[in-house]
C-alpha cells in the first residue's frame, strides 16, 4: 500500500517554525498581520477564511476578516483594498475567491499591492514566479506541494511529472516551478481537451490532480510506484450530520493499491495551503523590518 504523505503533521512542523519567525519580528516591534476580505457568504468561503484567520492566531499574527454584503460595488471593495495596502499594521492583503459574478475579479486582485499579494495571484507575482525571481510571492498551493516534495524527500530531477488542470492558482505556477533549474522536472500540463488523459497520467513518476471532480483518476490511470498529490477538493453529499464529505480527485483507495505515496483528502494539500500563506505573510512582514526591497512595481499600469 503507498505511504501516506501527511500533510497536517507536515504543516504542524513547518507551523512551529513560523511561530518563532513570529516571535522574533514581535521583539522588533512588527507583529505580522493578514487581512482576508470575504465577499458574499458562500458556506465553503466562510469555512476556509475562518481556518485562514484561525492559523493566524495560532501563530501570535494578527488574522483578521473585512465581510462586505453580496452586493458590495466594484469601488466599495477597491476602496477597502485600498485602505488595507496603506496600513502599515496590514502585511498581507486576499481577497477569497470565488467573488460575485459582477465583480471584475482580474481587476480586483490586481488591486492588491504586489508587496501584501500574499497570495500571489497578481500578475506581476505571476510573472516574477514565472521567471524565478524570488522578489514575488508564489501562491500557497504549488509552494506547498514543492515543500512536501521536498520534506518527503520526493525526487524531481529528470523525472516526468504530469499535472492534471491548467489554472493559474495551482497548476501554471506548479509547472513553472518544477521546470525550473534546481527541481529539473520534466512536466506535461494537462485539461478538458487533452484527448486520452490516461495516456498521459501513465506515463507519470509524480502525478498531481488539480480539477475538483472526485473520483477522476482511477487505478488503472497511475503508474506503479507514482507519487500522487490529490489538490481536489469537492463537497460530495452523504448521508450525514453535516450532510457531506470531503472529497479528492482521486480513488485514494485504489490508486493506493498502485501508486508508492499519496496524498490525503482531507489533510493533505489543504492544510500545506494555508501554512504557504502564513508562510507568506510572514515573508511579507520580515521584509518590511529588513527593509528589502518589495516586488518592482515601477512601470506597471495600474488602474
Ligand atoms: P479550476 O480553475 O476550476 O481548474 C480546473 C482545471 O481542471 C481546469 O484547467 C480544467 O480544464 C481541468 N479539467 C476539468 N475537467 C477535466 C477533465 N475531465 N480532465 C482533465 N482536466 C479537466 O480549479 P482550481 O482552482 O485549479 O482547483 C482545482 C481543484 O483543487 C478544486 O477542487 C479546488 O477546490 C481544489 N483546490 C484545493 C486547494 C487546496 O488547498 N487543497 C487549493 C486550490 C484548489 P479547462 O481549463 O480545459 O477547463
Amino acid at each position: 500500500m503507498a505511504r501516506v504523505i501527511d500533510g497536517t503533521r507536515m504543516s504542524r512542523e513547518i507551523r512551529a517554525e513560523l511561530a518563532q519567525q513570529v516571535q522574533e519580528l514581535k521583539q522588533d516591534g512588527i507583529v505580522p498581520g493578514l487581512t482576508v476580505v470575504l465577499v458574499g457568504s458562500d458556506p465553503a468561503s466562510e469555512v476556509y477564511v475562518r481556518s485562514k484567520t484561525r492559523a493566524c492566531e495560532q501563530l501570535g499574527m494578527n488574522g483578521r476578516t473585512i465581510h462586505l454584503p453580496e452586493t458590495v460595488s466594484r469601488d466599495e471593495l477597491f476602496g477597502v483594498i485600498d485602505g488595507l495596502n496603506a496600513d502599515p499594521d496590514v502585511h498581507g492583503i486576499l481577497v477569497q475567491l470565488p467573488i460575485p459574478a459582477h465583480l471584475p475579479y482580474k481587476s480586483v486582485l490586481e488591486r492588491i499591492h504586489p508587496d501584501k499579494d500574499v497570495d500571489g495571484f497578481h500578475p506581476l507575482n505571476n510573472g516574477l514566479a514565472f521567471v524565478g525571481d524570488p522578489r514575488g510571492f508564489i501562491p500557497a498551493t504549488p509552494a506547498g506541494i514543492m515543500e512536501m516534495l521536498r520534506r518527503e524527500e520526493v525526487p524531481t530531477h529528470g523525472r516526468h511529472v504530469v499535472i492534471v488542470g491548467r489554472s493559474l492558482i495551482v497548476s501554471k505556477p506548479l509547472m513553472s516551478l518544477l521546470m525550473a533549474p534546481g527541481p529539473n522536472a520534466t512536466v506535461t500540463l494537462t485539461h478538458k481537451y487533452t484527448p486520452d488523459l490516461a495516456s498521459h497520467t501513465r506515463m507519470a513518476d509524480i502525478l498531481v490532480v488539480a480539477v475538483g471532480k472526485p473520483g477522476l483518476i482511477t487505478p488503472d490511470m497511475v503508474k506503479p510506484g507514482a507519487v500522487v498529490i490529490d489538490v481536489g477538493t469537492s463537497r460530495v453529499a452523504e448521508d450525514s450530520e453535516r450532510g457531506y464529505r470531503i472529497a479528492g480527485d482521486v480513488d485514494c483507495e485504489g490508486v493506493s493499491r498502485v501508486a508508492s505515496a499519496i496524498t490525503p483528502v482531507p489533510g493533505g494539500v489543504g492544510p500545506m495551503t494555508i501554512t504557504m500563506l502564513l508562510a507568506n505573510t510572514v515573508e511579507a512582514a520580515r521584509r518590511v523590518r529588513d527593509g528589502r526591497p518589495g516586488t518592482p512595481v515601477d512601470g506597471l499600469t495600474r488602474e
